[in-house]
C-alpha cells in the first residue's frame, strides 16, 4: 500500500488516497475515489529527480508518489522496471559525472591525447613525405616571408663549413643550413621537419659565430626529436577539424607556414631542443655556454622588428639555469 495524491483532471481538488497492485489492476481508494485500472493502461512516468513521481489514469486523472519507498514497492508489484536511461537520470550524479566525463575527454584529447598522437606518429612519417612537406614549407615562406640572404657568398660559405666541421656528426638526423633575410621578422632561425634549417641575417649580426652555432644546434634538437612534424601533425588536425566545420580547406595549408614561426614549441619541446644541444655542444664546440650567450644575447635584444628567436623561445632565466644545471656527462 502506497501513499498518494489524486487529481480527477477536471478539478484542482486533491484527495488522499491508497495505491495497491491487485490482480493485474492499479486500485485507487481513499477520500471518495475507489477506482481500479488495468496496469496496462497506466502511465507510470519517468523519475524526475527527488520529485513526486507523477502517475497517468486513462481517464485523465492522475496521482503524485511522493513516498520514494512506497513507489519502488508498488512498481515491483506492477512489474514495471523503469528504462536505464530514465534511472541514469533519476541520478543526477550520474548526469553530471557523464557530462563532466565528456569535457574531461574532450579535454584530455586535446592536451594530451593529440600531442601523444602526434609524437607517436611523427616518427613513422616517411621521409620523402617529410621532405615534400618541408620544401612546400619553405617555398611558401619565399614567397611571403623571406628575401634572399644579403650575406656574401663567401661569408655564407664560411658558416655552413664552420657548422659542418663541428656539428656534423654520426648519429645526428641530416640538416642543412640556408640563409635568409626578412624585414618582419626579427634575429630568428627555424628548422623544418626534414632538417632544412633556415638562419636570417639578424641573427648573424647579433650572434658571434660559436652563439650561432650554438642555436643551430638547438635547432638541431628539433629536428631530431622531431619536433617540426609533430607540431604540424596538431596544427593540421586541428586545421582539418576547423576546415571540416567551416568548409574551407585552402586556410588549413596556409596555417602550416606560420605556427612553424609564430607559435614556437612548447617548454618541454624548448626543454629537449636545448638538452640535446648542451650534450653535442660540450662535445663538439667547446661546451654549452655559447648557448647561454646566445639566449642572454637574444633576451638583451630589444627588437621591435618582429617576432625573434627569443620570441618563441621565452621563459630564458629557467632555461640557463637548467642548460647549466646538466651534468656534464650527460
Ligand atoms: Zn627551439
Amino acid at each position: 500500500m502506497t501513499a498518494a495524491f489524486y487529481y480527477d483532471g477536471r478539478s484542482a481538488e486533491r484527495r488522499t488516497v491508497r495505491l495497491t497492485v491487485d490482480g493485474g489492476r492499479l486500485r485507487i481508494a481513499g477520500e471518495a475515489v475507489d477506482a481500479a485500472v488495468p496496469l496496462a493502461q497506466v502511465d507510470f512516468g519517468e523519475p524526475l529527480g527527488k520529485g513526486p513521481r507523477v502517475i497517468e489514469l486513462p481517464d485523465g486523472a492522475r496521482c503524485e508518489v511522493a513516498d520514494h519507498a512506497g513507489l519502488a514497492r508498488l512498481l515491483a508489484a506492477a512489474g514495471h522496471a523503469d528504462g536505464l536511461v530514465a534511472r541514469l537520470q533519476a541520478r543526477w550524479r550520474w548526469a553530471a559525472a557523464a557530462l563532466a566525463a565528456v569535457v574531461a575527454v574532450a579535454a584530455a584529447g586535446y592536451l594530451w591525447g593529440l600531442p601523444a598522437a602526434a609524437r607517436a606518429l611523427a616518427p613513422h612519417v616517411p621521409a620523402t613525405l617529410t621532405q615534400t612537406i618541408s620544401d612546400s614549407v619553405l617555398v611558401q615562406l619565399d614567397r611571403q616571408l623571406f628575401r634572399p640572404s644579403e650575406l656574401s657568398p663567401a661569408q655564407q660559405e664560411h658558416l655552413r663549413r664552420r657548422a659542418e666541421a663541428s656539428l656534423r656528426r654520426a648519429g645526428l638526423p641530416a640538416w642543412r643550413l640556408h640563409f635568409r633575410a626578412a624585414s618582419q621578422l626579427g634575429p630568428n632561425a627555424l628548422a623544418l621537419p626534414a632538417g632544412d634549417i633556415v638562419v636570417l641575417d639578424k641573427l648573424v649580426q647579433l650572434l658571434d659565430e660559436r652563439e650561432l652555432l650554438a642555436v643551430v644546434a638547438h635547432e638541431i634538437g628539433h629536428v631530431a626529436h622531431r619536433h617540426g612534424m609533430q607540431r604540424l601533425i596538431q596544427g593540421t588536425a586541428v586545421s582539418l577539424v576547423m576546415a571540416a566545420w567551416f568548409g574551407d580547406v585552402s586556410s588549413a595549408a596556409a596555417v602550416l607556414a606560420g605556427q612553424l614561426l609564430q607559435a614556437g614549441y612548447s617548454r618541454g619541446a624548448e626543454g629537449e631542443a636545448d638538452r640535446f644541444a648542451a650534450r653535442l655542444l660540450d662535445a663538439c664546440c667547446g661546451g654549452r655556454e655559447a648557448l647561454v650567450g646566445a639566449l642572454e644575447k637574444l633576451a638583451g635584444h630589444a627588437g621591435d622588428d618582429g617576432p625573434s628567436w627569443f620570441g618563441s623561445h621565452p621563459d630564458t632565466p629557467a632555461r640557463i639555469a637548467a642548460i647549466r644545471g646538466l651534468p656534464q656527462d650527460y
